[in-house]
């Protein structure tokens, strides 16, 4: 485990993944320190947060024959990833004990570095703090003025708490940025919040949610690269993801 004092912010850079199906990504720890997740886990096994693909120790919500769920160990459960999250964790919170400056510049040098036109934001995880947001909006909003023209998707659970609403909504006003709040429980509806862009859903039954469109990745199609899609960086359209 990386202790946290012997990471200098001024130097280090967030870890870039890259996953199979969405591509680059800044990932952090997910669990408790996501502060959507106590409004989802209020709903008991309909709350998506309490089948977290990318929590350790979780379970799949896939059901097998007897009705039981079955464990299904991840990727997010190997050291070298955990190992990943827990790093960038603790960078970000390094530079936000430092100042909200040292946060921005970290995420700067941090997002200079992702390669392609997209790039989603915590693959697991969420944002953990109200001044993380803001600068991560500014280090966007500055990268852009420097040429950077990469489009960014933030997921998240944070629209339930209601002081992460405005950094939030001025983050969705960055150019290139769709900012989408993420539904708390299978099969809901994707979440309408004033001033971010179209939500998203969990389904277990298909069409359920009655999203405008549908994640084409599953089976033989295993990317948004393969499947062609962009849906989740088109800030207008609400999407349904099946369950992991
Ligand atoms: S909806 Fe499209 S862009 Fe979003 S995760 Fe699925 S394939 Fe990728």
């Amino acid at each position: 485990m990386l202790n946290e004092t012997e990471i200098d912010p001024l130097a280090g850079c967030l870890r870039i993944s890259k996953t199979a199906k969405t591509g680059p990504t800044i990932g952090g720890p997910a669990g408790p320190s996501c502060p959507g997740m106590r409004a989802s886990l209020k709903l008991g096994a309909e709350g998506v947060c309490a089948f977290c693909y990318a929590a350790s120790g979780k379970m799949s919500g896939k059901a097998d024959k007897a009705g039981g769920l079955r464990s299904k160990p991840t990727r997010y459960r190997t050291p070298p990833v955990q190992a990943i999250r827990d790093y960038n964790m603790a960078l970000v919170k390094a530079a936000l004990a430092i100042s909200e400056r040292c946060c921005t510049d970290l995420y700067k040098r941090s997002l200079r570095q992702v390669r392609g036109d997209v790039f989603r934001l915590n693959d697991s995880g969420d944002l953990h703090s109200v001044v993380q947001v803001r600068a991560l909006a500014t280090a966007i909003r500055e990268l852009r003025a420097e040429g950077w023209n990469v489009r960014v998707w933030v997921p998240t659970r944070t629209w339930t708490v209601d002081r992460f609403l405005a950094p939030l909504r001025d983050l969705a006003t960055v150019e290139g940025v769709s900012v989408r709040p993420s539904a708390l429980g299978f099969d809901q509806a994707p979440p309408v919040v004033a001033g971010l862009h179209a939500g998203t859903s969990a389904e277990r039954v298909k069409g359920a949610s009655g999203a405008d469109a549908q994640c084409p990745v599953g089976g033989a199609v295993k990317s948004c690269a393969a499947a062609g899609c962009d849906q989740c960086w088109r800030p207008e359209l609400t999407v349904a993801y099946h369950e992991h």
